[in-house]
């Protein structure tokens, strides 16, 4: 085991892949490795663990007043947002979700589930939403309360504008919850920079961890107006916050082995530089791939400032001997698994900046699909006219 090189940035062991994927992606071999030991969950070290888990997820929002609150919840990461939601809404609020995608449709959904009275504004695949629109629809109905935004719509990688949605929830008197799954670590959510009551993500994004659990970061004001809200025992985020700062242990059997690699997944995170560093070297390989297949003749969806540094969408060649199967199998026999599309209108794939990978991994990434194109008799991989004609529709 010893044999292995170590971090920063050293290849998956034992030839596995490289997940170009938006969780669960690559993780450092330091991080696989955390989880070789058994933990007692009630045992002193792994309370401690869970205080310290805490402590380091609010450092990055930088809550001077120290007046936000972080429970770690088990489940993925879609369990720690109707958490939030069941939790953070009360019952006989309204809630505006904007939706661009898919995970904005899942919160939608999800309100369906607990019953919450709510309105959306659906923007369809990948169009942002913008501050004028969500101040004519808090105008337009007095009865909204709260809105609901995705940080990163991971479904296009279409960084949305949460700074200016902030601004305009709160001068409207109502109170924003975010979704920052894909963009929580490498992308800043400073409190005093924008103002939310609540923002959930999970152990397997870009804080580099492996599955299990996500965690809301609440404004402690609100957590404590959450009792008694929620629909579910185990979804309880008030319950399991009281129980935790009581007795620091989670409600039920926690991920202890998940819990172990994300303190590991914690560590580098900090030794990296933090959220900049680590939105830095994102940045970085989403530069070198968008470059990259850009030169081999790729379009992207997205151009600035929508384009994420978190997930990329390409459309797929118009040319006839191009086949997603084929040219994901191609890749994947050359060490990468990336991801299918979302898009509705026209075919795409995706391919993620996110996990343990610098700009190096990303240029083999690009050297590949150059690779394959060949193999596949590609000559040219321009998209169809429509899916330009579709990106048109962005405006800066
Ligand atoms: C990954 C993700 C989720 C949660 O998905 P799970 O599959 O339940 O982990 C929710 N929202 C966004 C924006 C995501 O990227």
């Amino acid at each position: 085991m010893t044999s292995v090189p170590k971090n920063p940035i050293s290849p998956p062991p034992l030839g596995e892949p490289y997940l170009l994927t938006p969780g669960p992606l690559t993780t450092a071999y330091s991080v696989k490795e955390a989880m070789l030991r058994d933990w007692g969950s009630w045992d002193g070290d792994f309370r401690a663990m869970t205080a310290q888990l805490r402590a380091d997820l609010l450092d990055l929002i930088g809550d001077t007043d120290n007046a936000f609150d972080c429970v770690p919840i088990q489940g993925s990461g879609t369990f720690v947002v109707e958490a939030m939601l069941a939790s953070f809404l009360p019952r006989e609020s309204k809630t505006l979700v904007l939706v661009n995608g898919a995970y904005g449709n899942r919160i939608a959904e999800t309100l369906k589930y607990l019953g919450r009275d709510h309105t959306i504004i659906d923007k369809g695949d990948y169009l942002p939403p913008r501050a004028t629109e969500v101040a004519a629809a808090l105008e337009a109905d007095p009865a909204i309360s709260h809105v609901v935004v995705v940080h990163c719509e991971t479904s296009s990688g279409i960084l949305n504008p949460i700074k200016e949605i902030s601004d305009t929830v709160y001068q409207a008197g109502c109170k924003l919850l975010i979704d920052s799954m894909s963009a929580f670590g490498a992308l800043p959510v400073d409190v005093d920079a924008i103002n939310y009551e609540a923002i959930v993500a999970s152990a397997n994004k870009c804080i580099e961890g492996v599955p299990g659990f996500g965690f809301v970061i609440g404004r402690k004001s609100e957590l404590e107006l959450a009792k008694g809200r929620s629909h579910s025992l185990s979804l309880d985020v008030h319950a399991q916050w009281a129980n935790m700062n009581k007795t620091g242990q989670w409600r039920f059997t926690p991920p202890t082995h998940v819990v172990a690699a994300f303190m590991e997944a914690l560590r580098l995170h900090k030794e990296e530089g933090g959220v900049a560093g680590r939105g830095q070297r994102y940045t970085e390989n989403r530069d070198v791939l968008v470059k990259g297949m850009r030169d081999i003749g790729f379009e992207t969806l997205l151009t600035e400032p929508w384009l994420s540094p978190i997930i990329v969408t390409f459309f797929n060649p118009a040319h006839a001997a191009f086949e997603f199967q084929k040219f994901y199998d191609a890749m994947k026999k050359r060490g990468f698994i990336i991801y299918p599309g979302k898009l509705t209108v026209v075919d795409s794939f995706r391919i993620g900046c996110i996990g343990h990978m610098d700009g190096a991994i990303m240029q083999q990434v690009v050297d590949a699909a150059r690779d394959v194109l060949v193999e596949l008799g590609v000559d040219s991989a321009r998209p169809p006219e429509i899916a330009l004609l579709e990106r048109s529709k962005l405006a800066a």
